[in-house]
């Protein structure tokens, strides 16, 4: 039996006591322990704080990119021994185990590029000033440095590489070490990877430490110049940014939350159309991709009236061709739910929704899943409900059903109604649009652009290159309004800014322009 351990102030811990067990999801065999029991979390905070900070500052923003590219690359290396890890420790298939690896070293190697392009500074500048004065000799412009504390970092469950990877590369780019900390339940991967950047010795002492387990009274001992930045469920967030200490110091909190996502199939899509393939595609890989354990999935698919019955049917079929059961067996194209916890919520969801829409696809319970014993896993298909009206489909819109679990919202076409209902989710991650009419998405954009965080506009003419509504890249930025955590990464140079000190320089024209 592994146990899993953390690494702070230096060291390696491991705990004798206080374990929590971690099991294989597609045969409920205990696979591992975790346990953060005799962590002292005011030496880490003190260690990362001293030891790692200066060593970061003292890089430019080029040399702090090579380094980044260095475990991009040493996290690579280990590619094989990680996709198999994550299928074990999560029940995720090799394909989705994928998302989450390479999605881990494709963010960390493009933020390392952008170190080199940022160059040889330790100063970041935003634009190029402006004259304050009666003559451009005095001169204003913004500038950021790194903030001289810790990012603590806290992951959820369906992203152990990812997760811990795109904050990481944010936050060591902008010169700050990392505390990052695993959801217990998919820990051993971000463990390993853990072990293996700090092998790797690419990143100065204290750059970077691991919580597995607890995080006992780490938070309440942040900062004004430390940085908390979450991931996970939205009640778990509100707990965090309302801990007092974290108020009172004014310590920067990021919260990435749940979301109910939303698609919108626009009116004069074809059928058989190259949209409307896409939108058959993407919708049905969203619903299915990491058993629908993606803050970015598809919650809530929004279609004109005299539309519904072909999407109901199209997607119906796409969804049954997927094979749920052990991702170690060949004919498997979806894993199990990561948790029985997990598996509860998703058929308590299912029956929550059940008072609201009609279930017309799948069960709604546990199944069998093909690989694994009979009775054992924590299997859940393809589930699909379909409202009357989405106005009182309530349920639909503030229940987050954590699995492959969406529901067939019919509206009447416009553009104001679609996004009507987009915001009745209360702030989404990503809202996907499909359709060819620009005045339409116009009218779109501007009467609903304010509740969502990113917009995946799917026409004919990127359908061929189309990545999908649910991929996070380093180049856009990720979070969204209210019930999505309010919070904001990624985003390119954008993404550096939670974890660096803006400041604004007033002063002669040649002296601000000099400094680098
Ligand atoms: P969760 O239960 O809220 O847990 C998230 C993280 O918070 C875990 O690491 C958990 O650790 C930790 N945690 C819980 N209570 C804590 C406390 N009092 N102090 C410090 N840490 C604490 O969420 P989850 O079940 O792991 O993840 C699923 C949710 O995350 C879904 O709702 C999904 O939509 C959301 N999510 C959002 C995004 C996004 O980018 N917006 C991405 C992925 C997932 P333990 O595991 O040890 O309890």
């Amino acid at each position: 039996m592994q146990t899993l351990r953390s690494f702070v102030a230096g060291g390696w811990h491991t705990a004798t006591d206080g374990f929590v067990p971690l099991h294989d999801p597609s045969t409920e065999e205990e696979i591992a322990r975790v346990s953060s029991v005799g962590v002292d979390f005011g030496e880490s905070l003190q260690f990362a704080r001293e030891r790692g900070g200066p060593g970061l500052r003292s890089m430019s923003f080029a040399e702090r990119g090579e380094a980044i590219l260095g475990v991009s690359k040493a996290l690579h290396a280990h590619r094989d021994e990680l996709l198999e890890l994550s299928m074990r420790d999560s029940g995720v298939t090799r394909k989705d185990a994928k998302f989450d690896v390479d999605g881990a070293t494709g963010t960390l190697s493009y933020y390392a590029y952008l170190g080199r392009e940022i160059g040889d500074r330790r100063i970041l500048f935003d634009g190029e000033g402006t004259a304050l004065g009666r003559s451009a000799k005095f001169w204003g412009r913004h500038a950021s440095v790194p903030r001289q504390g810790v990012a603590v970092h806290i992951n959820a469950f369906n992203f152990p590489a990812w997760g811990f990877a795109e904050k990481a590369a944010q936050a060591w780019l902008a010169g700050m070490p990392v505390i990052t900390k695993p959801a217990t339940s998919t820990a051993w991967v971000t463990e390993r990877c853990a072990e293996i950047v700090i092998e790797s010795g690419l990143l100065p002492v204290g750059a970077l430490s691991i919580i597995c387990g607890s995080t006992g009274d780490l938070l309440t001992r942040l900062g004004p110049q430390d940085v908390l930045a979450f991931t996970g469920s939205a009640d778990t967030g509100n707990r965090l940014r309302s801990i007092p200490q974290l108020i009172e110091r004014s310590v920067p909190v990021n919260i990435e939350a749940d979301s109910l996502n939303a698609t919108v199939l626009a009116p004069g899509v074809e059928e058989g159309s190259e949209t409307w393939g896409l939108f058959l595609r993407d919708v049905t890989r969203e619903i299915t991709q990491k058993s629908g354990q993606k803050c970015t999935a598809v919650r809530r698919i929004f279609v004109p009236k005299d539309r519904v019955e072909a999407v109901r049917d199209a997607l119906s079929e796409g969804l049954s061709n997927s094979v749920v059961g052990n991702p170690f067996d060949a004919s498997v194209t979806m894993g199990a739910l990561a948790t029985a916890s997990q598996l509860q919520d998703a058929i308590e969801g299912c029956a929550a929704l059940e008072t609201v829409a009609k279930r017309v696809y799948g069960t709604g319970a546990r199944v069998d899943g093909a690989g694994s014993p009979a009775g054992k896993g924590w299997f859940f298909a393809p589930t699909l409900f379909e409202a009357s009206d989405f106005r009182e489909a309530t349920v639909a819109h503030e229940r987050e059903v954590f699995a492959s679990v969406s529901t067939l919202l019919p509206y009447d076409g416009s553009a104001e109604e679609a996004m009507a209902g987009v915001a009745l989710g209360g702030g989404t991650l990503v809202t996907s649009i499909y359709g060819n009419d620009e005045a339409w998405l116009q009218t779109a954009l501007e009467t609903g652009g304010c509740w969502s965080g990113r917009f995946y506009l799917g026409s004919e003419k990127m359908a061929e290159q189309a990545l999908g509504s649910g991929l996070a890249l380093p180049q856009c930025q990720h979070g969204g309004p209210g019930r999505a955590g309010g919070g904001a990464e990624l985003g390119a140079d954008r993404g550096l800014g939670l974890y660096m000190q803006k400041f604004a320089l007033q002063g002669y024209r040649k002296l601000v322009d000099e400094l680098k």
